[in-house]
């Protein structure tokens, strides 16, 4: 029995194998817009204390939607086999939905970057997209990169934003305490004229 997919996927998009051999990806039919909505994910939400004990294959389609949830599409659909790519053509819009970062071109791959979404350690792996840029591996930890801090702006997950933002304010009241000596939380705001 056909069983409805728990993601959404623009008709203007097709799930296929990757000519490369390397499992299935997902191709632009028709030219998409930036900031076209291209997929919106679905499925089962789990805590990372159960999550851990699905099968390799839920866990690698899964997306980290919180600090420590993860969503499991189930059934599984077409629009959950979108790819990491270290030069993507399309980011997060909220925790869910996938749109365009640019326009693309019919028969081009559609791809995000992990790193958009990755806080926790269960999808590490030694990257081959392929991309001039690639960083050579995809960590839980890329998020905190400076540059792709810069070009991801906008298209991050809201757990990931919250964890850059903060790291921000860390690190201006550390600049802060450098160049004043105070932490900042008490200080009178007339010792910033000192
Ligand atoms: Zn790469």
């Amino acid at each position: 029995m056909y069983e409805q997919p728990s993601s959404y996927l623009s008709p203007k998009i097709q799930a296929r194998p990757k000519a490369n051999g390397n499992g299935n990806g997902i191709f632009a039919q028709q030219i998409l817009t930036k900031g076209e909505l291209l997929a919106v994910f679905g499925g089962v939400v789990y805590a990372w204390d159960s999550f851990v004990h699905l099968s390799e294959k839920e866990r690698s389609l899964c997306i980290q939607v919180e600090e420590n949830l993860f969503l499991v599409p189930r059934p599984i659909g077409d629009g959950d086999y979108v790819n990491h790519s270290c030069n993507p053509n399309a980011g997060l819009s909220g925790q869910i939905a996938l749109v365009a970062m640019r326009d693309i071109r019919p028969g081009e791959e559609i791809c995000f970057d992990y790193a958009m979404s990755d806080t926790a350690a269960y999808d590490e792996f030694e990257c081959g997209c392929g991309a001039p840029n690639c960083r050579g591996s995809v960590t839980s930890c890329d998020w905190q990169l400076p540059e792709i801090q810069k070009r991801y702006a906008g298209y991050f997950a809201p757990h990931v934003q919250r964890r850059i933002d903060a790291q921000h304010k860390a690190e201006r009241a550390a600049h802060r305490a450098e160049k004043y000596g105070y932490t900042g939380a008490n200080a009178r705001p007339n010792m910033l004229y000192d």
